[in-house]
């Protein structure tokens, strides 16, 4: 087996063990030769085995990868993969050595200065709206639209497939047109799900098609919905054009996109960029200003993450907390602390538990200020064309070295 062949066989054998231990597999999806599927590896493998094969594939990198931006990528994701199999075997590491060996981001905890800040920006974008204080003004501006349960259900079984190829097309002129190539979308399917600890998840499927989840316990509003579709397509168009490299290039690796990598830090900063790369955030105030809230909901949700797993405060005092501070309603911290809480409903370990940094850190510290600079450069294009044409560049390691020409 060459070392591509390596790293998805112990991907696979890596996602059935997290599988087993927390219910959810780290394989997040692959399109690959069926004889390297993630099902077709062992089942039972034990820890110490997985950690073995993992070092022996990361010795075997050096001399068989010669790109270097390739080698980095595969170096740090198979480094991320030694500490999924650490985390869940050994259970010692504290929250910000997971956070950090898994994404290599530190887990920065965000002044209350910094929050005050965001409010006065909110404060300012919501001026004229209708209310006494800006909690109302929140409060109201989102019951204003909000949709749940069965008329959530239809809104997303028949409207949003509609507004799935209008996103298509957006990307298609917005984004193609200038990059100068294309690529195949065979679209995406909408289906609702309850039950879940996210509020919407999409599922690459390959051959260049996705299925986008949302789940309906949560309620939304339309302006949260569009916000949704945009950072859901967008993974949906990062796999496309990963397997299209794949197709082209061959490289094996490419074929699996595990989660709990450095890669996950990138992918959710383009899918929190979307509506930024789509020029929508500037014509639009509803979704400007949710782009504003959604910051500030996100800062409250990392510091209750840390509060909540770093320094043992309890459930309670975290809901509170991300009341107060993130202006949420009291069901919606609740439905945050499910993904955020160290341990599942049924007392398993949350796989999701670490994640919540990967959102904001990768928009505002990789993929945001490096468009913002494309921009200043007048060089969106070729921005593009790194983005999305060489899957390398999206690792929280790799993007400043993919990005050195800018
Ligand atoms: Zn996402």
């Amino acid at each position: 087996m060459d070392v591509a062949e390596r790293f998805v066989t112990i991907s696979g054998e890596a996602g059935n063990y997290t599988e087993r231990l927390t219910g959810v597999n780290i394989v997040d999806t692959y399109f690959g030769p069926d004889k390297f599927h993630p099902n077709k590896q062992s089942k039972e493998k034990a820890a110490v085995d997985l950690v073995h094969d993992i070092h022996l594939a990361y010795d075997a990198l050096r001399d068989e990868i010669d790109d270097s931006l390739r080698l980095e990528y595969m170096m740090c994701e198979l480094q991320s993969l030694n500490v999924v199999v650490n985390w869940l075997d050994r259970n010692d590491l504290s929250y910000a050595e997971l956070v950090e060996g898994l994404f290599h981001i530190s887990m920065k905890r965000f002044s209350e200065s910094e929050i005050d800040k965001s409010i006065e920006i909110l404060t300012d974008a919501m001026a004229g709206f209708p209310g006494d204080n800006l909690r109302d003004k929140v409060k109201e501006h989102f019951a204003k639209g909000s949709i749940t349960g069965e008329t959530l259900q239809s809104l997303i079984e028949d409207e949003l497939q509609q507004r799935a190829r209008e996103t298509s097309e957006e990307f298609r002129n917005k984004i193609y047109a200038i990059m100068g190539t294309s690529v195949t979308d065979n679209g995406v399917q909408y289906e609702c799900v309850s039950d879940k600890p996210w509020g919407a998840y999409n599922w690459y499927q390959g051959e260049f098609k996705s299925l986008n989840q949302f789940n309906i316990d949560r309620t939304v509003n339309r302006d949260t919905l569009r916000a949704s579709i945009y950072h859901e397509y967008e993974h949906h168009v990062s796999n496309l054009w990963r397997e299209k490299a794949f197709l082209k290039t061959g490289n094996l690796e490419l074929s699996l996109v595990p989660m709990h990598t450095g890669r996950c830090v990138i992918a959710e900063g383009t899918a929190e960029t979307a509506k930024d790369f789509l020029g929508v955030s500037e014509d639009d105030s509803g979704i400007r200003i949710l782009t504003v809230l959604t910051s500030l909901r996100q800062m409250s949700i990392i510091n209750g993450a840390i509060l909540l797993n770093d320094e043992g405060k309890s459930e309670k005092d975290v809901i509170e907390y991300m009341m107060y501070r993130g202006y949420r309603s009291r069901k919606s911290s609740e439905a945050s602390i499910e993904f955020i809480s160290p341990t599942t409903k049924e007392g398993k370990t949350n796989f999701f538990a670490p994640y919540i940094f990967t959102y904001l850190i990768g928009r505002t510290d990789y993929v945001y200020p490096t468009f913002l600079r494309a921009s200043e450069k007048d060089v969106v294009p070729e921005y593009f064309k790194t983005v999305y044409m060489n899957p390398y560049s999206g690792s929280s390691v790799t993007w400043d070295k993919a990005f050195e020409w800018l």
